[in-house]
């Protein structure tokens, strides 16, 4: 428990929540070197970084876009009567600098502040940023241990090998290179919500030969999604899991600031519902990332993203904490 106010939001009865500089969810904003960081146990951080995307950028400005936003979230979530902020001490960090025309040298330097945060004992939840963003975090907390469940709402899988005719490092393959390097536990991975057109198979065949568990939104949505999140807590079971949202998982007439929008995917009902029926899973760590400010003109998709990662938090505070 944390009834230090110090860790606490600002709360809307002192400040309005439209005042005031947005940190994510109103929270102190503690950079590396900052008074009482070694107190925090969860930190929300930013990724502002979209150099891998294959299509529409514009993911780098998400961080921002998602601490505004986030400012409209208060202390206590509605449905489940969980106030997270006093369950765990919780901060935002600030972003970790990208290099905006390099990729390699970005996750050099992403890998190596998530390595910190892990010696550092810090939970992170992370706004993105495209999703390679995940690989230096999964890198950072996971290698040399134990490798992780993974808990992924999508409409892509992120399992593609080839890009341009060549083995390159892009948002469609984070995941699969996660697996290679031994960062993650195919056995305890399950994707949902994939859909769209696509090249060809190279995505499920990995996933079938690896044992990954993927559920397309055609079934999520003829089986129901009380089901289907029930086959998810029996495949995660109760290992240590990182959960990774793509707010493309939602469809694209909620959600449109994204880059690679797909047809077909959950209303926001359905988005939020999701991770309310993960609660029981380890969630040790986790992201939402794609939001696209560029495309979001009315600025609902930030909101959404924002929206989830408060469930994503709510996950992570009543989450047994050990890494494995
Ligand atoms: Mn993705
Ligand atoms: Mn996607």
């Amino acid at each position: 428990m944390t009834t230090d106010p110090f860790f606490h939001p600002v709360s809307g009865m002192e400040m309005p929540r439209f005042a005031g500089l947005p940190t994510f969810m109103r929270l102190p904003y503690l950079p590396v070197g900052a008074p009482r960081r070694d107190e925090v146990a969860i930190g929300l951080l930013g990724l502002p970084f979209d150099g891998a995307v294959s299509n529409r950028p514009g993911a780098r400005h998400g961080p921002r876009a998602l601490r505004d936003a986030s400012t409209m979230i208060r202390a206590q979530n509605g449905a489940t009567r969980l106030r997270p902020f006093e369950i765990a001490a919780c901060a935002d960090l600030g972003d970790i600098g990208p290099n905006p025309v390099d990729v390699m040298d970005t996750l050099a330097r992403f890998e190596a502040a998530y390595a910190g945060l892990a010696a550092e004992g810090i939970r992170p939840l992370t706004g993105g940023g495209d999703h390679l963003c995940t690989l230096p975090v999964l890198r950072g907390l996971a290698k040399g241990r134990a490798p992780l469940g993974l808990l992924h709402f999508d409409s892509h899988t992120d399992l593609y090998p080839v890009y341009f005719g060549g083995k390159v490092l892009t948002h469609g393959n984070p995941f699969r290179v996660a697996v290679e390097e031994g960062l993650l536990d195919p056995a305890r991975m399950i994707q949902i919500g994939i859909r769209g057109t696509t090249y060809d198979d190279a995505d499920v065949d990995f996933a079938r030969a690896h044992g990954i568990r993927i559920v397309r939104a055609e079934e999520l949505f003829a089986r129901g999604l009380a089901d289907v999140m029930a086959e998810a807590r029996e495949i995660l079971g109760q290992g240590a899991t990182y959960l990774s949202y793509d707010i493309d998982f939602v469809d694209p007439s909620v959600a449109p600031g994204t880059g690679t929008p797909e047809w077909g995917g959950p209303i926001a009902r359905e988005a939020i519902e999701v991770l309310r029926l993960a609660r029981g899973v380890n969630v040790v760590a986790g992201d939402l990332v794609e939001v696209s400010p560029p495309f979001d003109a009315s600025g609902n998709t930030a909101w959404l993203g924002a929206s989830l990662m408060f469930e994503i938090l709510c996950l992570m505070v009543e989450a047994r904490r050990d890494f494995g």
